[in-house]
């Protein structure tokens, strides 16, 4: 079967979506529509899209915020940012923001295919030339792949007990607490519900502790949260 890549595509102008669907289509790639930030920021989760066509102006989060809230959770996904005229200084802050590259409407679909084209080929070289792998004790995660090994032998893993494993070795001997996880994890920007939090956690100990009322791995921080120790 052909592997196609998919592209996240995140306008609120109905023609100018229609008209990128159409032409990356026609380009054999596949697409997901979003309209608004917070959207395309919860289909960036469960779509992990290989590229991400961001517009600029957006209703509920633009494009920007949208760009910052992905970088900083580590999310590395390319995106090429749209502009109108007259939006230079956004374009700049967007690309200090994490973007990969910009578009300025009006844009013709040769333009369009071009850049996604070079903007997946710059990334490719870069995933392949530094595909992470994140280990600690007999734990070995490939954050790409979707893949975790305990002593070898692969485990299952659901989409969000995942992402926690991941934000946890990266994030090895630093306490972290139910918030940050939530806000990380759930893109929660509000004081939810960190129970859901404490729930994912006793899966993951399920999962990869040995003992799981003498964790190695997931020590709890009373009163605060949770620490994931490094192991040799
Ligand atoms: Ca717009």
């Amino acid at each position: 079967m052909e592997n196609k890549q998919k592209i996240l595509i995140v306008e609120d102008e109905q023609s100018i979506q229609k008209l990128l669907k159409f032409t990356l289509e026609q380009a054999n790639y596949l697409t997901v529509l979003a309209s608004d930030g917070e959207q395309a920021i919860q289909l960036v989760l469960d779509e992990t899209p290989d590229l991400i066509i961001l517009d600029l102006m957006l209703p509920k989060i633009d494009g920007i915020e949208v760009c910052k809230m992905l970088r900083k959770q580590d999310i590395e996904t390319p995106i090429i940012m749209l502009t109108a005229k007259g939006e230079e200084m956004d374009k700049i802050i967007g690309l200090e923001m994490g973007a990969d590259d910009y578009m300025t409407k009006p844009f013709s679909p040769r333009e369009v295919t071009a850049r996604v084209k070079a903007v997946l080929r710059r990334s490719g070289e870069k995933t392949s030339q530094t595909e992470s792998v994140l280990k600690t004790g007999q734990l070995v995660v490939y954050p790409e792949r979707f893949e975790v090994y305990l002593n070898e032998r692969q485990l299952e893993f659901t989409r969000k007990e995942f992402d926690l494993l991941v934000y946890f070795m990266r994030h090895l001997n630093r306490v972290l607490t139910r918030d940050q996880l939530l806000q990380a994890v759930w893109n929660y920007d509000f004081a939810g519900d960190t129970r859901i939090v404490d729930v994912h956690v006793s899966h993951l100990r399920d999962k990869i502790e040995e003992n799981t009322r003498k964790p190695r791995y997931i020590k709890t921080m009373r009163g605060v949260g949770y620490k994931f120790e490094g192991q040799i």
